[in-house]
């Protein structure tokens, strides 16, 4: 469990490179340690670091590490993976924080879920930069007729915009995201978080803009190949 600390200390160190680079304080950028596929021993040797926020993709399987981790104190959990209607209602009841909102009625659900004696899910718009049709993700530019539906659900507070491009399209689709965010907030939204940048990419994502980074692999390690983990 070491491995954890001392790999969380280098990403800490290595975002304060990136940032010192791009002229901008490391305060700027919030690190979402993701723990898809790791234990609840993982999540547990991160906070012991200090690592509060928590990302993870698998519902049943954060419900789960919750669970064995309801002592730990200051915990807060991100649903970083593609939502399906059937899941809102645990993601609102156990999440602080939702990145892949792509269409309306996900929001409503989330809305409508989120139970009375809990701050407004906080949620971010996903936009798809590289504009493939099988990504998940809005268009950027449908992204402003999304963010101003969330934005009037009560029991949501849309926080901002959050992208994922493919490993091989470059720095161009992070400056994409940026200009995308820029752009609705130009429009009057009031958002300021930018969810992009992964292990293999956060430099381009922190030089583009990025105030949030979802890193997994660089903490915990090489995850075990899609098959044999736990997708429910
Ligand atoms: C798995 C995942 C990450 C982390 O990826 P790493 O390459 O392990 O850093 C970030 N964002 C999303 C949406 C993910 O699914």
């Amino acid at each position: 469990m070491s491995t954890i600390v001392a790999n969380l200390q280098d990403v800490q160190a290595r975002i304060a490179v990136l940032c010192g680079g791009a002229q901008r304080s490391a305060k700027e950028v919030t690190l979402v340690a993701v723990s898809k596929t790791f234990g609840a021993q993982a999540v547990g040797a991160a906070h012991g670091a200090g690592q509060r926020q928590f990302g993870e993709n698998y519902v049943q399987e954060a419900l789960a590490k919750m669970e064995a981790l309801q002592a730990l104190p200051g915990l807060v959990w991100h649903m970083i993976g593609p939502l399906q209607s059937n899941k809102t209602k645990d993601v609102a009841e156990h999440f602080d924080w939702v990145h892949t909102v792509d269409r309306i009625k996900i929001a409503q659900r989330l809305s409508g879920q989120r139970p009375v004696h809990l701050p407004p899910l906080r949620v971010l718009v996903q936009i798809n930069v590289d504009g493939s049709p099988t990504k998940a993700g809005v268009l950027p530019q449908d992204a402003l007729v999304l963010a101003r539906q969330v934005a009037a659900l009560p029991r949501l507070a849309l926080c901002g915009l959050m992208a994922m491009p493919d490993a091989n399209s470059g720095a161009g689709a992070f400056l994409k995201a940026r200009a995308c965010f820029d752009a609705l907030r130009a429009e009057g939204l009031a958002i300021d978080v930018l969810s992009m940048g992964m292990s293999a990419d956060m430099e381009a994502a922190i030089s583009a803009g990025s105030t949030l980074v979802r890193v997994g692999s660089a903490i915990f390690g090489a995850r075990a190949t899609q098959a044999s983990t736990n997708k429910t």
